[in-house]
């Protein structure tokens, strides 16, 4: 069986696929005016056929886990579909979302009953204000609400992500908000670098801070940093016996962010990317057209993975394509 295994021994059985760009938030360090619609552009976003061709192949190649991203990815009509695909024709063992939360007290029940795996929801704070002057809506209290609703209906791998904002949410104050809410609430709250991007230079040099505040605030909380478990993904997680939730810090510009790199991404127009930065992707689409060409796009990818770099050089300013991560699915 061919798999996706890269030069310097990674392997990739997890694919993050981004299934539009399209966006209904307006996060500063995203997209701080919206979603622009590109008149000039007509390629279309991956349809529903090629979707179920590009996971088949992804599971022949031993890919068990695929994260939908976007761009908000429950804006498409047809995501509940997307996610029947990948678990039921595809065969994906563990499908998963990430999601701004927009009307997550509506679609709460919906996710559950459509079998993901997980959840990954961005929350930049918990403070009703700044959590609308980062995201242009005032749509906390609809997200926490939805929180609730997963958690009544038992469903358990609910994570938070927030960017690590400088002078906006990276005070003890807002670090301590954060312990309140999961010390009663068995949720993971990552605290993720913000990473420069092709788009957002000036929002970067204004905001960007190390992770190690929120290091050393948890060193002095005493809380304990728990070695990789076998799904511990990029996080650095954190415990405390007596609180429900974990800590996480997810630190990209760390010394050895890309050495456990497990993941391809997928643009919703169909490009591998090899990583979330750098200049080395393809477009695969041609390939997604018919059933018989199948073996052809194994070949191609598996194909790619020599080209897979050590790191994403992101500590040299090296955004490469990525203009904005809603383009490429964070
Ligand atoms: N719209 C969905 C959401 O916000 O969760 C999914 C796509 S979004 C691009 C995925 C994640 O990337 C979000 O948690 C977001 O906060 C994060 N993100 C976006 N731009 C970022 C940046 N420049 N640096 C760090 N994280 C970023
Ligand atoms: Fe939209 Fe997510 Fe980007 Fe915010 S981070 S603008 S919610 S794609």
């Amino acid at each position: 069986m061919q798999t996706l295994k890269d030069s310097f021994g990674r392997t990739f059985p997890y694919i993050r696929l981004s299934i539009t760009d399209v966006c209904n938030f307006k996060c500063g360090y995203c997209l701080p005016n919206g979603y622009q619609v590109d008149k000039s552009d007509n390629r279309k976003f991956l349809r529903l056929e090629e979707i179920k061709r590009l996971a088949k192949v992804f599971s022949k190649l031993g890919v068990s886990k695929m994260r939908l991203t976007g761009g908000e990815p429950t804006v498409r009509k047809d995501f509940f579909e997307i996610i029947k695909i990948l678990k039921n024709d595809a065969g994906i063992k563990r499908v998963v979302i990430t999601t701004n939360g927009y009307h997550l007290n509506e679609k709460a029940k919906m996710l559950v009953d459509s079998g993901i795996n997980g959840i990954n929801i961005s929350i930049d704070s918990l403070e009703r204000n700044i959590f609308k002057n980062i995201t242009g809506h005032d749509r906390l209290p609809e997200i926490l609400q939805g929180i609730k609703i997963l958690q009544q209906l038992n469903f358990e791998n609910i994570k938070i992500n927030a960017v690590l904002l400088n002078g906006i949410n990276a005070s003890e104050k807002d670090f301590d908000l954060w312990g309140e809410f999961i010390k009663e609430n068995k949720v993971d709250l990552r605290y993720i670098e913000l990473m420069q991007t092709g788009d957002n230079l000036n929002y970067f040099n204004k905001y960007h801070i190390s992770s190690k505040i929120f290091k050393d605030y948890l060193n002095k909380k005493k809380w304990i940093y728990q070695t990789f478990g076998k799904d511990a993904g990029p996080s650095l997680n954190y415990i405390n016996p007596d609180y429900k939730g974990k800590f996480g810090i997810i630190a990209p510009y760390s010394k050895d962010f890309c050495r456990t790199c497990n993941r391809l991404r997928i643009t919703s127009r169909g490009d591998l990317r090899l990583c979330l930065f750098g200049n080395t992707g393809i477009s695969i689409r041609h390939l997604l057209q018919r059933d018989d060409q199948i073996e052809e796009l194994q070949d191609l990818i598996v194909g790619q993975m020599k080209f897979k770099k050590v790191s994403h050089y992101l500590e040299l300013g090296e955004t490469g394509l990525t203009k904005n991560l809603s383009t490429t699915g964070g």
